[in-house]
C-alpha cells in the first residue's frame, strides 16, 4: 500500500508560523490565533469569535490557553465585531482548548458549553450531539466526532463551515489519543462530518481548510488505512514491541512527536486486536 497524497501539498496555505494573530473568515467567523505554538499546536490554538454580524454578540469556540495576550486580542477582535461575549462552546478538553473557558466565562459572564461535563463546570452546560444551538444571531449545529477524545465535538456553521477542533488539523494528521481515543469512533467520525459537505473546516490548529475539504477527509481516512497497513508489515518484519513499531513507521517524524505517535499506534493496535489482526500483551505485539 503506497502512502496516500496530502491533497493540501497543492494548496496555497500559509507557512507555518505565517498565519496572520487575527482573520476575519467569513461574515460568522473570525479566528484569533493564540501564542502558543508547538510540535503538538503547530501555529498555536485557533480560538473562533463567532455570531451575526450586527447582532451584537459572539460565541468563542475554543478559548484555549489562560494567556493575558491572547485575552486582550480576542477582546479586540470582540470589539471590532461590536459584540459581547454570550456563550463559550469547547470541542474538547485538552487544556490548550479549554484552559481558559471558566475563568473567561466568568469574565464575560457566559455559561460555557461542552461534552464534558467538568469543562462545563457548575453553572455551565453540556452539550449533546444532534443539538441545534441558536446563540448570537446564528444557529450551531452539535455535531458528535469523538475518536481524538472521548468528549470531542464539531460545531456546524450555517455557512456550511465546521469548526473541527483537533478531529481534523489544518497541517498534518490529527492524533488518537490512548487510552481515553478511539481509532474505531474516529473513522465513524470523519465519515459523519464528510457526510454533512463541509464549505470549510475551522481546525483548532493549522489554517482554514476552504478549497475542498472533502479532499481532505477522504486523505485522513485513507491515512489511517496506510498507518494500520504499516503497522501488520513492521509486525511481519519482525517489530515486537509499541516503541519498535513507532521507530519502524515513525522514522521520517521528529522524534519529539514520537510520544504522540505512540499513542496513535497504542489505539490502533486496540482497534487491529478487536478485528483479530494482532495480539497485544501490554507493551508486547504479535501477529496471531
Ligand atoms: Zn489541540
Amino acid at each position: 500500500m503506497r502512502a496516500p497524497a496530502d491533497p493540501r501539498v497543492t494548496w496555497d496555505l500559509p507557512a507555518p508560523g505565517a498565519m496572520p494573530r487575527t482573520a476575519d473568515l467569513e461574515p460568522l467567523v473570525t479566528r484569533v490565533l493564540a501564542p502558543n505554538a508547538s510540535g503538538m499546536t503547530l501555529d498555536g490554538t485557533n480560538t473562533y469569535v463567532v455570531g451575526a454580524p450586527g447582532s451584537g454578540q459572539a460565541v468563542l469556540v475554543d478559548p484555549g490557553p489562560d494567556d493575558p495576550a491572547h485575552l486582550a486580542a480576542v477582546e479586540e477582535a470582540l470589539t471590532a465585531r461590536e459584540a459581547r461575549c454570550v456563550a463559550v462552546l469547547v470541542t474538547h478538553h485538552h487544556g490548550d482548548h479549554a484552559e481558559a473557558a471558566l475563568p473567561w466565562g466568568d469574565r464575560f459572564g457566559a455559561p460555557v458549553a461542552a461534552a464534558d461535563a467538568a469543562v462545563a463546570g457548575p453553572r455551565g452546560r453540556v452539550l449533546e450531539p444532534g443539538e441545534r444551538l441558536a446563540l448570537a444571531g446564528t444557529a450551531i449545529g452539535v455535531v458528535g466526532t469523538p475518536g481524538h477524545t472521548a468528549d470531542h465535538l464539531a460545531f456546524r456553521l450555517e455557512s456550511g463551515a465546521v469548526l473541527v477542533g483537533d478531529h481534523v488539523l489544518g497541517r498534518g494528521t490529527s492524533v488518537v489519543t490512548h487510552p481515553e481515543g478511539d481509532v474505531v469512533a474516529y473513522l465513524e467520525s470523519l465519515r459523519r462530518v464528510h457526510d454533512l459537505g463541509p464549505s470549510a473546516l475551522y481546525c483548532g490548529h493549522g489554517p482554514e481548510l476552504t478549497e475542498d475539504p472533502g479532499a481532505v477527509l477522504d486523505f485522513y481516512l485513507a491515512h489511517r488505512a496506510f498507518r494500520e497497513s504499516q503497522l501488520l508489515a513492521a509486525l511481519v518484519r519482525g517489530a515486537g514491541t509499541v516503541d519498535a513499531l513507532v521507530a519502524d513507521v515513525y522514522a521520517e517524524v521528529p522524534r519529539a512527536l514520537w510520544p504522540a505517535a505512540a499513542q496513535s499506534t497504542r489505539a490502533t493496535l486496540a482497534k487491529l486486536a478487536a478485528e483479530g489482526h494482532v495480539v497485544v500483551d501490554g507493551d508486547r505485539v504479535r501477529l496471531p
